[in-house]
């Protein structure tokens, strides 16, 4: 694989990590080598990243289907199928799609993966934690007089408790309007508690920040102020499956609601 410049190869990477989860190939070895120290502390990994894109590709099939054609993807991920704008535009092809991450490698691939795609498509080289930076940045492509799928996809247990990761979903949600929808995943740290637990350490380890995977209550208090739909705050299997969803434990908190 050629890496491009500025991308450090001797430090595992959540991105890479996560690629990996998925059956990727943009990965290198030290990231191969935390990923499955990981996955030795729990066997939910597999299931979960790959339960974790479905439940992604349904929330916005079902945004969409509710008239949102505009989206704040913010935790893009290495580009994989079915990524939000193709989701979005199958459903409305003119959907506009902002996608937001902090990662140089997804940088170089988002860069790759949107060159040729004519629906309005943008990428943006910007931290979760810098509200400021993202609104702006997004004010260039997306409406804000509109409504906003905000898609924070197994991206919050990346901001530890100190960082106000509350605060931050407050302040993305303010700048929407009514009809706008917000959209979590998060690893649960009360789903099989002991796994879990030796999951987050394995993590945080392996990447030298901290990962804080949260509770239900946790995950479902970022929804505060908003109308969660049902099924509520789910195992991301659960919510609104297509087909009767498998009975393994995938680690994942999933919900969904919508500003009112
Ligand atoms: N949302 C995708 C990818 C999840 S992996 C999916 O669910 O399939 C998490 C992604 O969040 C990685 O690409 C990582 O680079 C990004 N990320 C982690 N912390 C971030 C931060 N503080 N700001 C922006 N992006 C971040």
């Amino acid at each position: 694989m050629v890496v491009p410049r500025g991308i450090d190869v001797h430090t595992p990477h959540i991105a890479r990590i996560y690629d990996y989860w998925l059956g990727g190939k943009d990965n290198f070895a030290v990231d191969r080598a935390a990923a499955e120290r990981v996955m030795a502390a729990t066997p939910t990994i597999k299931p979960g990243v790959a339960a974790n894109r479905a439940f992604l590709q349904r929330v916005v099939r079902f945004m969409a289907g509710e008239g949102v054609t505009q989206f704040l993807d913010i935790g893009t991920g290495i580009p994989t199928a079915d990524n939000t704008h193709l989701v979005a535009q199958q459903a409305s092809p003119q959907s506009r799609v902002v996608y937001v991450d902090n990662d140089p490698i997804v940088l170089a691939h988002a860069r790759a993966l949107l060159s040729g795609v004519t629906a309005p498509t943008a990428f943006l080289d910007a931290d979760l934690r810098d509200t400021d930076r993202i609104l702006e940045g997004a004010a260039d492509l997306l409406d804000f007089r509109r409504p906003v799928g905000l898609l924070l996809i197994a991206i919050l247990h990346c901001v530890p408790d100190g960082d106000d990761p509350r605060l931050i979903v407050r302040t993305l949600m303010d700048a929407l309007p009514p009809g706008s929808f917000l959209a979590i995943t998060h690893p649960g740290i009360d789903q099989l508690p002991e796994q879990m637990a030796a999951a987050e350490k394995a993590l945080t380890d392996a990447m030298g920040f901290r990962v804080t995977f949260r509770t239900h209550e946790g995950v479902s208090a970022f929804f505060t102020g908003l109308e969660v739909l049902d099924p509520g705050v789910v195992a991301v299997q659960e919510w609104r499956p297509d087909s009767p969803p498998a009975s393994t434990t995938t680690g994942m908190w999933g919900g969904a609601a919508r500003k009112p």
